[in-house]
Order: C-alpha cells, then structure tokens, then sequence
C-alpha cells in the first residue's frame, strides 16, 4: 500500500511548491568573479542565493591571465561580474565586449579604497605587445591593485558586494545584509587573533617577490625590504639580484617570501647565496592546499610568515 501511495504524495507536493513559487524566483542570481578572493566574499554574502564562478582559480598569474572559451561562456549568462580594477585585471574588459551581455552589471570593488602607489612609474609605463595584449611595464599606475590582502579593504570590497546583490534582487535584502554582517565579525575576529600572534614576532623585515605585498605589510606590520621583480612574470637583471643579495647580507634580512604563481627559483637563488629562508605565500586563496577561503589564506599567510621570522632569529 505505501509502495504504491509514496510517487502519488510525491508529486502532489511537488506541483503545488512549482505553482506557489515564481520559476524564476528560484534561479540563484549568476555571478563572475575575476579572481578567488572576489568569489569567496561574494559567497559569503549571497549563500545559496548566488551561483558563483571565478575565472581564475588561484594557481594562475593574476596580471597576465588568458580568458578561456568557458570564460566567454560564464560572462555570456551572468548578471554581475566583480573585479578589482585599478588596471589588475587587464584581460577583462575585452571579455566583457566579447560576450555581448547587455544585462551584465561590472562591480568594480576597489571603489573607494586608499591606494598606496609603489615607486613613481617609469618611462613609458605601457606596452602593446605582439599578440595584442596590453602589459604595464613595473608600476601600477593607478595605485597598488593588491588591496585584498588588508582585510579592512576586504570590508570595503565586501559592501560593494552586498550592494550589487540588493541591487540585482531587492526580495533578498535583508539576507544580504544579516550575511555582511556575520562575516565583517569573522573579519574582526580574526584580525585580532593574528594581531595577537604577530605581537610576539621582533623583526619584520622581508623580501618579498612581486608588488603583492604593501597592504598586507601595513596592517600587520611587516616591513618590505625589497622586491625581487617590480612586475608578476618578469625576471630580474643581474644587477638588481646582486643588489638584493648584497642588502640582504648588509642588513641581515632573514626571510624572503616566494609565490606559487610566480618563477620559484630566484627566490631559492637568493636564499642559497645569503642563508636566508624563503616561506612561501600565496596572494590568492587557492594558491596553496589550505588557503582556499579567503580568512584561511590570511591565517595563512600572517602564520608561517611570523613563523618564518621566529625560526631564522635563532640562527
Ligand atoms: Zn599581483
């Protein structure tokens, strides 16, 4: 008797939940996000209400990015797309002319954020290349693009978020904002517990690979004492190693920090001639097993820099 009543009872509930709710009511709202940070904030903010796609996984140079035919496709359907602008994602824009979507709303999240420039740019700051790509020569010019890696910024870029959601589906406002909410607190809480593990760490002082780093180092006090390449992908002259080398023996710098995304050998060559030890960190969650969530990749990345610095102060 049940076997047989069970489908019948099944479907009745089933139709009658299809004919209350709007069909497309129930659609999550389709979201792009240039790179991972971006996706897990927006996820964090929209739950089960957003279905979200990053481009990049993590694993991938940022600067220099190549679209794939999936991007093209992921663009062509989405409502919102999140970048962080300030010239980071120069591969962009082009997608978005490409894909001919024309609901398609562009959230710039770096809107508002205190920029910190890196040195004044050089001549001619800017190139075409052969293959039609567009690559800034070592300076943002804008201002740094890294702003994530402070996690106040990452507030910011949280509320632009929330706003681009409440815009794209008001019924759920107040979702939005209670989700905002919970998640500034995480932010919060963590920043204080990693304030509270740095506070033991004497000697700050690091090289670091590319330009990620300056929003990172101001809230937590690290100090940068140079840069191994001005620009993600580029390789160092001679000469600017040798300068390295020697500033790092002069002034007993003991740590150099290396990137997963980026040529791992020179910082091993300057570890190997100075006795410096290189940690490796990542700029985007994914980058490293582990670091898959954007308060992940803090924790991350503040613990084994400060781990870093403790284990080559007693050498
Ligand atoms: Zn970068």
């Amino acid at each position: 008797m049940l076997a047989v009543m069970t489908p019948v009872l099944c479907l009745v509930a089933w139709a009658t939940v299809d004919a209350a709710e709007q069909p497309r009511e129930a659609e999550p709202l389709e979201v792009i996000a240039t790179i991972p940070v971006l996706k897990d904030l927006a996820e964090h903010v929209g739950g089960s209400r957003v279905r979200v796609v990053s481009l990049l996984s993590g694993l991938e140079n940022e600067h220099s990015y190549s679209p794939k035919p999936s991007d093209l496709v992921a663009v062509r359907k989405a409502r919102v797309l999140l970048e962080v602008g300030l010239g980071l994602e120069v591969w962009v824009a082009s997608l978005v002319r490409n894909s001919g979507n024309s609901r398609l709303v562009v959230i710039t999240t770096s809107k508002g954020i205190a920029l910190l420039r890196d040195h004044e740019p050089p001549k001619g700051a800017g190139e075409l290349q052969a293959d039609g790509r567009f690559t800034l020569q070592g300076d943002h010019q804008e201002g740094n693009p890294h702003i994530w890696l402070d996690p106040e910024n990452a507030k910011i870029m949280t509320r632009h978020i929330t706003e681009a959601f409440i815009a794209a589906d008001a019924a759920h406002a107040s979702a939005y904002r209670d989700n905002q909410a919970a998640y500034l607190r995480q932010l919060d809480q963590l920043q204080a517990e990693l304030a509270e593990r740095l506070s033991r760490v004497p000697d700050r002082r690091i090289i670091v690979h590319h330009p990620a780093w300056p929003y990172f180092a101001r809230r937590f006090k690290f100090q940068i004492a140079g840069e191994i390449v001005r620009q993600a992908g580029a390789e160092p002259s001679a000469r600017h190693l040798q300068e390295l080398i020697t500033a790092i023996r002069k002034d007993h710098i003991r740590v150099v920090v290396s990137e997963p995304q980026l040529n791992q050998k020179i910082p091993e060559v300057l570890a190997q001639e100075t006795g410096a030890r290189v940690v490796m960190l990542t700029a985007l969650p994914g980058g490293i097993a582990g670091t898959e969530t954007y308060l992940d990749m803090l924790r991350y990345n503040v613990t084994r820099l400060a781990e870093a610095l403790e284990a080559a102060k007693t050498h």
